[in-house]
């Protein structure tokens, strides 16, 4: 699909640690479901593509053919090839290529430039053959068909992190926080049927810290919409309330009309102790136990390690301990969950 970015803002509030962007893409005719994902191939940052463009020698406007299609050097080393952080099979590749001992590990293409240039300018051919196509990334969809017609909604964490000093970021969630209203956006539909709401009537806990919160903003605004009569609980942690409560209007609104029949928050930076969602679920696992004996469908997105690890262990004790069952009843149990298809998730 082609899309264009209607909005794009940062969802933390001023003084938070996170940068977390609700952007949201208008494009006709988009076919999805709640609980698919975007797929998306980011773009290279303009302050590596045009330091390695200068150290190349090579001109800008001068033609490659690149998978039968002709390319410009600039459009291929900012659109195409991953030169962001070269993986070491890479790295041995270029190693052979400008006949150096170079270490085996993980470096940006710029960083291999300046210590290891190419021998001469003809060989940027050879490096283009042996540099691997930019890799697309999945986002959860956070938007639903039916509440939010032709647009699609992404919750997309800014990927900060520290390298020598130096701040860094992600590739593909640095290129989606950064995109200017109306800008275009060519995404596709990564279909997971394995991530669906249940009949209309059925009941979902849902357990998404973070932008784990994503396909159930998706889940709700479908189930409202559809007047879906399901019950709907909701688990939402992250690290402050004041500046990290993602769409915390949204979700006290469905929690006042009454889409949302129960919301659990835990904020783990703002009590001595780390409160998680795992806390908050075993605080009420009396009726969470009593929710699944009833039909409801258990749903886990975000982080798979250590929050889904966690959370599955949680639910094991609540089981154990709810339901008066050994561990080993226990583990049938959820695995009983997972054959009916009523334990779900999506992590990453
Ligand atoms: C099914 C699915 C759903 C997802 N849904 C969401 C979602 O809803 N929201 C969301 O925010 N994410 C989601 N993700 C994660 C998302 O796809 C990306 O993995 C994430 O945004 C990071 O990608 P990036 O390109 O920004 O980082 P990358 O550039 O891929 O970097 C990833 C990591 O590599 C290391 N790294 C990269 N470059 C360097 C460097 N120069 N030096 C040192 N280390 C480096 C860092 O550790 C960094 O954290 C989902 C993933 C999957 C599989």
């Amino acid at each position: 699909y082609n899309g264009s970015v209607l909005t794009n803002i940062n969802l933390n509030d001023r003084g938070s640690n996170k940068e977390t962007h609700h952007i949201e893409i208008g494009a006709d005719n988009i076919e999805y479901l709640p609980g698919d994902s975007l797929g998306v191939i980011p773009e290279n940052p303009l302050h590596v593509v045009e330091p390695i463009v200068d150290l190349l020698g090579v001109k800008r406007s001068q033609t490659f053919s690149f998978r039968n299609q002709e390319i410009t050097a600039f459009e291929l080393l900012k659109t195409k090839l991953n030169i962001f952080y070269l993986p070491e099979r890479v790295v041995s590749k270029y190693a052979a290529l400008v006949e150096q001992e170079i270490p085996a590990t993980k470096i940006g293409l710029l960083d291999l430039l300046r210590i290891y240039p190419l021998k001469n300018k003809e060989q940027f051919a050879e490096l283009v053959n042996i540099l691997e196509p930019i890799s697309p990334r999945l986002y959860s969809i956070s938007s639903s068909p039916e509440a939010h017609g032709a647009e699609v909604h992404i919750t997309v964490a800014r990927d900060k992190f520290h390298v020598n000093d130096e701040w860094k970021c992600g590739l593909c969630s640095d290129f989606l926080s950064q995109l200017p209203l109306e800008s275009n956006v060519e995404f596709y539909i990564h279909k997971n049927n394995q991530f669906r709401l249940p009949a209309d009537d059925k009941d979902v806990i849902m357990i998404g810290p973070g932008t784990g919160i994503a396909p159930f903003r998706s889940f709700l605004a479908q189930r409202d919409a559809t007047d879906a009569g399901g019950k709907n609980w909701l688990f939402f942690g992250d690290q402050h309330f004041v500046t990290d409560f993602l769409y915390q209007t949204e979700l006290q609104n469905w929690l006042e009309t009454g889409v949302l029949t129960r919301m659990n928050v835990a904020f783990s930076r703002d009590t001595k102790e780390k409160v998680y969602v795992q806390h908050k679920m075993m605080k009420h696992g009396k009726e969470l136990y009593q929710w699944l004996l009833n039909g409801a469908s258990l749903y886990i997105c975000g982080a798979r390690e250590p929050m889904s690890v966690d959370v599955e262990d949680t639910l094991l004790q609540i089981v154990e301990k709810f339901g008066d069952k050994s561990i080993e009843q226990a583990v049938q149990f959820v695995e009983q969950l997972k054959d009916e298809s009523r334990y779900l998730k999506d992590v990453y």
